[in-house]
């Protein structure tokens, strides 16, 4: 993986070298720390990055912030800033992953939220793919169970909660898999390791609510959002059970670094006819239009970064 050559680190831009914290840093013992994930979009025609959604996804970090009692002054608006000079200072022509980190950053021992300072850093790398087979992936379903909202918060994007997503993403690839499905403790369909999961029955797309220990996935809303909008499809948030996977007509996941991952088998079964759905396949070149700057009605979901 190509590394960034800067990061914004204690409150200015440096080398991505020195971009440092001690092994004795609250967040790296104890997972007190939350991301995000954003990317950036290069059009060639246009000679222009374009950040797809970054209000939503820095709102998202604050909020994350927030359930890790972390204070910060700085609005969305400001981090876009901070990334938006990051990014120039990179210089990248190419489609980029932005990854910003709130970490709890006192060194010490000692188990707690609050009484710590915390910082934000920001780093970006290049990036393209991230489920290598996006067209026609096979999944499990895990035997790990989704963390709950009242053990670690998923809605939080919080570090220590991705332990769960590890043991679920390497189980699956360990055991042929490219991803897997993740149950609530009550067994029902949450998510995927690090996406959210659409299913197509008898032509309504259906996904999970997000009180079904979800992350708030800026891709699934975008996904509810064109599908209604442009593609004129029925869409439904409700509770899904485990077996209609293995019985519906197409599955996707969606994330910002899977994008849109068609499904075509799971546990063995093959979804549909095996290959990717026509819905599926409509709303992976909507999407593509949209984040690459192709369709004007959704221009406001765009940060230039150039
Ligand atoms: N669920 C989990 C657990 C994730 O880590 C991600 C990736 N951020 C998603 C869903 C998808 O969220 P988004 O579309 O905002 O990237």
């Amino acid at each position: 993986m190509e590394l960034p050559t800067y990061a914004y680190f204690e409150g200015e831009i440096v080398p991505y070298r020195e971009a440092k914290v001690s092994i004795l840093v609250h967040a790296l013992n104890y997972g007190t720390a939350a991301f995000g994930g954003l990317r950036g979009y290069w059009n060639e025609g246009d000679e222009q990055l374009y950040l797809f959604r970054a209000e939503d996804h820095f709102q998202r970090l604050l909020n994350s912030a927030k359930i890790l009692t972390m204070e910060f002054d700085e609005t969305p608006a400001d981090l876009i800033h901070i990334t938006k000079e990051l990014l120039q200072k990179e210089g990248y022509h190419q489609d980029v992953y932005i990854r910003p980190l709130v970490y709890k950053a006192e060194e010490g021992i000692g188990v707690r939220l609050h009484d710590i300072k915390a910082e934000l850093a920001i780093s970006a790398l290049p990036f393209a793919r991230y489920v290598a087979n996006d067209t026609d992936a096979h999944v499990t379903i895990s035997s790990w169970r989704r963390i709950d909202d009242n053990m670690i918060p998923a809605r939080g994007k919080i570090a220590g909660a991705y332990a769960n997503s590890a043991f679920i993403k390497s189980d699956a690839v360990r055991s042929g898999f490219d991803e897997a499905l993740v149950l609530t403790s009550d067994g029902h369909i949450s998510e995927g390791s690090a996406e959210n999961v659409f299913l197509v029955r008898d032509g309504v797309l259906v996904t999970p609510p997000i009180t079904e220990n979800i992350l708030e996935g800026i891709t699934r809303r975008t996904v509810l959002q064109i599908a209604d909008e442009i593609l004129g499809i029925e869409t439904r948030e409700r509770r899904v059970d485990r077996t209609e996977i293995y019985v519906c007509d197409e599955l996707f996941l969606t994330g910002t670094a899977a994008q849109i991952t068609a499904v075509t088998q799971v546990d063995h079964r093959l979804i549909g006819s095996g290959k990717m759905g026509p819905i599926t396949k409509r709303l992976r070149e909507t999407f593509d239009d949209v984040v690459r700057g192709r369709v004007q009605s959704y221009s406001s979901w765009l940060t230039i970064v150039y």
